[in-house]
Parts: structure tokens; C-alpha cells; sequence
């Protein structure tokens, strides 16, 4: 079976030929410029792969809902000239075969659940049925796979926009151009940038109080950080009800977040949620596997889907 997978993004356009285990065949990265021309190249990567169905996860924010004229388009994005864009039919008609889009985090999600922690790692042996998928990077994003099936309820979850209590030294306005400081505002890549004005990567892992912290100012950044994922975490569970949480994302290329979450992740549920899981966390917030790939790696497994849906 030839399937075939996109995954659109505001710098790049990823496709992919695989199959339904996983096993990419061919692959390109188009760079994303206007939606005429982005689209016309991944139309041209496709034609005369045979492709048998199409998966797309996209950024957005995006129309799911299939009885409305919308569907399948970005809607009101940011990027410029890519509102409005329908990338669902246009790939029909092109390719003859069926097509089905979600969001570039619920792919991610989708991605993890069937070939990264569902199959074979420690947290794997728990979680391939209910898993969490959480971006944390320019923006934060969630995927929500529960029960097996992708969450989508009136349109999509857009959990990165919760609101969470703030740090008692955390002093910054936050980043979020519509709520300034939900969970986004105060933790993405931009928000660290904003509250320290120094790029996250830059900053050290010093203990509080360490006589070696580099910039001043910034030895409670990941303190800060970790106080607000492990409140998100929190309330991810007690919303979705979980069984892992994979925490991906260019901040959390710092292994030393996980611990200190973690930590915090244990105060704040404070035992009210009893369950083999939660308690403990060590195997239920966990770093991304497939090395990047979860993403078009869901895809496949969309494209597959739309074959019987
Ligand atoms: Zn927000």
C-alpha cells in the first residue's frame, strides 16, 4: 500500500510516500512561499507515485467540520496569504484519491500513539490508546488522541491557551497576542524571550542561587518554565484523562525540564488522582520519540484512515 503524507508548515511543506507500518519511501521539504505555488509543488511531488489516499496535518487554525462549505481550509491564519486557502480539494482533484486533513499536532499525536510510545517503549506498555501530545515551541499546540480515536468536538482543542497561575517571581505581561498571559503567553520559545530578552537555548541550568548563573536575572527561567508545564500537565489530566504525555517541541530539547516538571507535576496533583499512571510521572511525561518524524509519521496513519472512512 503507497500512502502518501503532508505536513504543512509556516517555513515548510513536508511530503512523504510510506506505507502503512511507517516506512517512509521518498521524501521532500518544500519551502512554504504563496499557497499557488506551495501547493502546485507538492502536487508535483505526488503525481505518478500512486498514491492510494492522501494525509495531511496542517497549521492553522483550520476547518474540520465536513458540513461546512469551509471545510478543509486554513481559516483565519497569520501567515501571510495563506487565509482562506482550501488544501484539501485541490489535492483531490489532482490526485484521484481520498484526502484527510487534521492538525499538525493531532497528526503528532496520532504519529506517537501508533509508532512511539504506543509500541514498545516503557511508557508505550500504558499509553497507546490515550495519549497527549504536546508542542512547546513558537507557539504551543495539543494533540488529544483518547480512546483511540482524535478529539475534535465543535472544532479542535486549542489547549495551549489555558490559563494557569503564575509564578509568585514571574513578572512578565506575557506573549499571547489574544489572551497575553495563558499558558502560551508564558511559556513558549517567544514568551522566554520576551520575560528575559535572551533566547531560550542560551540560557544555563543553574540551581537557584548558583554563584555560576551566566545572565542575570535568568536563574529561575526554567524554574518559571517548568512551574507552568507541570500546571498545563495537570490540567491536561484532569480534562483528558490521559494515559502518557509527550512533551515535544524546541524547548523541550532541554532534558533537564523533565525532572524539574515532573517535580512540580507531583505538588500540584498532590495525590487527589490515584491511578498506576500519574503516580508516576517518570513514565508519564515523557520526551518525543521518532526522532522528529511523529508528525508525518500521523499522516501516513491519516491517509490510511481515509481509505475507510
Ligand atoms: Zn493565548
Amino acid at each position: 500500500m503507497i500512502l502518501g503524507a503532508l505536513e504543512t508548515g509556516g517555513t515548510k511543506f513536508v511530503c512523504a510516500t510510506g506505507d502503512e507500518n511507517g516506512v517512509i519511501s521518498d521524501r521532500a521539504v518544500i519551502p512554504t512561499t504563496s499557497p499557488e505555488e506551495t501547493l502546485e509543488a507538492v502536487k508535483k511531488f505526488f503525481s505518478g507515485k500512486r498514491i492510494e489516499a492522501l494525509g495531511i496535518g496542517s497549521f492553522g487554525p483550520l476547518c474540520l467540520d465536513k458540513s461546512s462549505p469551509d471545510y478543509g481550509h486554513i481559516t483565519s491564519t497569520p501567515k501571510p496569504g495563506w487565509s482562506n486557502t482550501d488544501i484539501v480539494s485541490p489535492f483531490e482533484k489532482a490526485l484521484g484519491c481520498p484526502v484527510r486533513l487534521d492538525t499538525d499536532v493531532n497528526a503528532a499525536a496520532l504519529g506517537e500513539a501508533v509508532f512511539g510510545h504506543a509500541s514498545g517503549s516503557a511508557a508505550g506498555k500504558t499509553g497507546s490508546d490515550n495519549l497527549l501530545y504536546v508542542t512547546i515551541g513558537t507557539g504551543i499546540g495539543v494533540g488529544v488522541y483518547i480512546d483511540g480515536h482524535l478529539l475534535h468536538g465543535a472544532m479542535h482543542a486549542e489547549s495551549g491557551h489555558i490559563f494557569v497561575a503564575r509564578h509568585p517571581d514571574d513578572r512578565y505581561e506575557g506573549k499571547c497576542p489574544f489572551h497575553k498571559d495563558c499558558f502560551e503567553g508564558l511559556a513558549s520559545g517567544p514568551a522566554i524571550e520576551g520575560r528575559f530578552g535572551i533566547r531560550g537555548e542560551l540560557i544555563p541550568f543553574n540551581a537557584p542561587g548558583s554563584e555560576n548563573a551566566s545572565f542575570t536575572g535568568t536563574e529561575k527561567a526554567w524554574d518559571i518554565e517548568a512551574y507552568y508545564i507541570a500546571q498545563a500537565c495537570v490540567n491536561y489530566t484532569l480534562c483528558y484523562s490521559p494515559k502518557v504525555i509527550v512533551l515535544g517541541g524546541g524547548v523541550m530539547n532541554h532534558p533537564e525540564l523533565f525532572p524539574m516538571i515532573r517535580s512540580y507535576y507531583k505538588r500540584f496533583m498532590n495525590n487527589y488522582v490515584k491511578n498506576p499512571y500519574t503516580e508516576n510521572p517518570d513514565s508519564y511525561i515523557v520526551p518525543a520519540t521518532l526522532s522528529g518524524d511523529q508528525g508525518i509519521l500521523g499522516c501516513l496513519c491519516l491517509a490510511k484512515s481515509a481509505l475507510t472512512e
